[in-house]
């Protein structure tokens, strides 16, 4: 994936002096082994180390502090294996800016019942250790993940990973630079928003570009680079008769390689990790670009069409916690309904620019004439998405606040083959049904913009809008409109009220 820095996870167990040296070389040990047990799994799709047990204020301090200037850290994972007074934690944790997980274990799993004695207690402490541990995380009013169960729980890891690959999104977004080419499409509200407030909240950085300055790179590329690229599309997709070399079309997909190269090397040099178009500023531009931002985003860019910042910003950070799962993950809009007697549908495309990882089979390139623009007939991947569980998710300014609404839908086969609709698209179901899921999602603001995912899930949206400390909205099996409408009010009061109590 492109631009992505793996990051490690601190293991930090939480004792104190009262046991003796030779239980906190035991609690080091066991400490150890859950760590050795953790990363021996093959669950995790991170490493995990660990550090040591902290016994003082003076020592968590500088861990929390170091924690925080080590650029490889992607967050902690706290366990207290004894009881560790929580006032030591007070000036530790008021000072961490990384993510952390407290991990309610225990070293053993069953009791022993014909041996236990308080030797064996006094070790075993997590049971009130770790609720000492969480009143200070709580009374300091600290987002965290909080996962129970035995270390060697396939449950317990699987949660693990899903709080990492979402502090790993958090860390990537931090100085993340995502560039603008053109401003956002004319009088659209949902796509704007307050740039200073999303790099206070998020970490990246939104900057505009002028078209001619990326018209002055794709004027740079090579005509061997072009001829390159057009053979991999050749070998990789079904390529339409008249775009083949020889074609009456073929030129229009040597610009279309011309752009992905120039845009390429455009992000490449800049150190982005996602970018946005609009179809209002394409001067000297001859097409919209449509095959290029479909194949930047298979490799991981985060893209929003229109100058959709939020959504780019927002798909980067799903493809960074889908990385090395199976299901892609794709720029999405919900586009036409299919509202029939028999179940209603959503049929989800862009104009262009839908990810080729959500492709079922090869996808193949066309060209089709494009309605607004003004500009050549762009070419484009065409397919079907696959089919299976997935979720959009859509990220909204509310004026005080960022929201992110969630709903879980199941993709399906069309119910018919489309053979005159020249996008890539997905046909899913909403849950819980589809008059709840519109209206609810109405109710919340959410985009017609969406990052689309059959990879990512509400638990790894769910850890990330708590490590963002963002409000998350979410409509899956369970909701209930009433219920949905009563929670946005709520928030409001709570978003409103919340930096009073200590919460950012
Ligand atoms: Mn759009």
């Amino acid at each position: 994936m492109k631009n992505l820095t793996p990051v490690e996870f601190w293991f930090v167990t939480g004792s104190q002096h009262l046991y003796g040296e030779a239980a906190l070389k035991q609690v080091a040990e066991n400490s150890k082994k859950v760590v050795e047990g953790l990363n021996g799994a093959g669950r995790l799709p991170l490493k995990i180390v660990f550090k040591k047990v902290l016994t003082t204020p003076e020592e968590i301090r500088q861990m929390c502090l170091d924690a925080n200037t080590d650029a490889k850290c992607g967050g902690l994972v706290l366990w207290c294996h004894t009881f560790s007074p929580s006032k030591m934690w007070i000036g530790g944790l008021t000072q961490l800016r990384k993510p952390f997980l407290h991990l309610h274990t225990q070293f053993n799993a069953d009791l022993p019942w014909s041996t236990i004695d308080m030797d064996f207690m006094n070790l075993n402490q997590a049971a009130h250790g770790d609720r000492e541990a969480g009143f200070i995380h709580t009374r300091l009013r600290l987002n965290r993940k909080v996962v129970v169960g035995h270390w060697s729980d396939q449950e317990v890891q699987d949660r693990i990973g899903v709080w990492m690959r979402a502090a790993h999104a958090w860390a990537d977004a931090q100085g993340a630079r995502f560039a603008r080419f053109g401003d956002n499409m004319r009088f659209v509200a949902v796509t704007d928003g307050d740039k200073v407030s999303a790099e206070t909240k998020f970490g990246y950085a939104v900057n505009g570009y002028g078209v001619g300055d990326l018209v002055k790179v794709l004027n740079e590329v090579s005509d061997s680079a072009i001829g390159k690229l057009v053979a991999e599309y050749e070998s990789t997709y079904d390529v339409a008769a008249d775009l083949h070399k020889g074609g009456a079309r073929h030129d229009s997909l040597r610009d279309g390689a011309r752009q992905e190269l120039g845009m390429r090397q455009f992000l490449e040099a800049g150190g982005f990790k996602g970018f946005t178009t609009t179809f209002e500023d394409l001067h000297g531009i001859n097409q919209l670009p449509g095959l290029a931002c479909q194949r930047l985003m298979a490799d991981g860019y985060g893209f929003g069409g229109e100058g959709d910042w939020k959504t780019s910003a927002l798909l980067r950070t799903m493809k960074v916690m889908a990385n090395g799962l199976k299901g892609g993950t794709s720029f999405m809009e919900d586009y036409t309904y299919h509202l029939s007697s028999a179940g209603h549908l959503v049929l989800g495309s862009h104009m262009l620019e839908i990810c080729p990882s959500i492709a079922e089979g090869k996808a193949g390139i066309e060209i089709h004439p494009l309605g607004i623009g003004g500009k050549a007939d762009p070419v484009r991947l065409v397919f079907n998405a696959q089919t299976g569980p997935a979720i959009n998710a859509s990220i909204v300014d509310l004026g005080n606040r960022f929201r992110l609404i969630i709903n879980e839908v199941d993709a399906i086969t069309p119910p018919q083959p489309m053979p005159k609709l020249p996008v890539a698209r997905a046909v899913w179901k909403c849950r819980p049904d589809f008059k709840t899921a519109c209206a609810s999602w109405i109710y919340g603001g959410g985009a017609h913009h969406t990052g689309y995912s059959y990879a990512v899930t509400v638990e790894h949206m769910r850890d990330s809008a708590e490590i963002a400390n963002i409000e998350l909205a979410l409509i899956d099996a369970d909701t209930r409109i009433a219920d949905f409408q009563q929670n946005l009010r709520n928030n409001e009061v709570y978003y409103h009220l919340a930096p009073g109590l200590g919460r950012l």
